[in-house]
């Protein structure tokens, strides 16, 4: 008996090897995407520095602001929340030149400043404490300070974060910056409020509910999160 136990086991050994679900698949297939872009900040992440804040994408906050503040970007938050002391220095997320600073039309006051990256995506830096010592045109490199962060309020106390987009070279579709820029995101994604989560449709409840499969945001676009059986619904809110 012992004796056929042992030639099982090692035939069952010799399939898995060669029929096994990974002998088939390119190893090449199984390589993540190359992100192209790094952290809007130079220190790692603390208490004292920065942690993750509002998510991108189809956030709770967002949802319930679909019809305002989100009404732009199809209801989603189009960005991401860093939280960050007043007066934090952010940095280039990757090479390029400043091509905005200070546009009213992106919104993020008091400040903002707009990167075009030569990895071929704009990048927008919101809640600026303060008017960015660079000018359009200057080139910057990967790590360089481009600002310092403030408060979306205005007073230091409120909400003070950096909202940071990623989006096309015509700034016409917002991307979910998780895909774009190489960190530990599943770390960093254990604190702050960034934890509560996304607004969940019932009809569909596992779509867009991890912080890595968040749609695109195109501006300007319907409504994409404007569900008949929301949760948590809109009179959750209203309590
Ligand atoms: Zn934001």
């Amino acid at each position: 008996m012992k004796r056929w136990s042992l030639i099982g086991i090692l035939l069952i050994a010799a399939l898995t090897l060669v029929v096994g679900p990974n002998a088939a698949r390119p190893i090449a297939a199984q390589a993540p995407a190359a992100k192209p872009f790094g952290l809007p900040f130079a220190q790692p992440s603390g208490p004292n520095t920065w942690y993750l804040g509002q998510g991108y994408g189809n956030t709770i906050g967002s949802y319930f602001q679909r019809d305002t503040t989100y009404r732009a970007g199809q209801g989603l938050h189009f960005g991401l929340d860093f939280a960050a002391p007043c007066g934090t220095p952010v940095v280039a997320i990757g090479a390029g030149s400043v091509a905005k600073v200070d546009a009213r039309e992106h919104g993020a006051l008091p400040h903002n400043l707009m990167l075009q990256l030569d990895a071929g995506y704009a990048a927008l830096y919101g809640h600026l404490l303060e008017r960015s010592k660079l000018s359009v045109g200057d080139r910057v490199t990967k790590g360089q300070v481009v600002g310092v962060s403030g408060d979306s309020f205005g007073t230091c106390h409120s909400a003070p974060h950096l909202h940071l987009e990623i989006r096309s070279p015509n700034y016409l579709t917002a991307y979910n910056p998780i895909t774009l820029i190489d960190a530990d995101w599943d770390s960093l994604a254990l604190v702050g409020a960034y934890q509560r989560g996304f607004e969940r449709d019932l009809e569909d409840p596992r779509r867009w509910q991890y912080p890595d499969d968040q749609p695109e945001t195109k501006f300007g676009g319907p409504l994409l999160n404007n569900y008949r059986l929301p949760w948590p619904p809109d009179w959750y809110r209203r309590r």
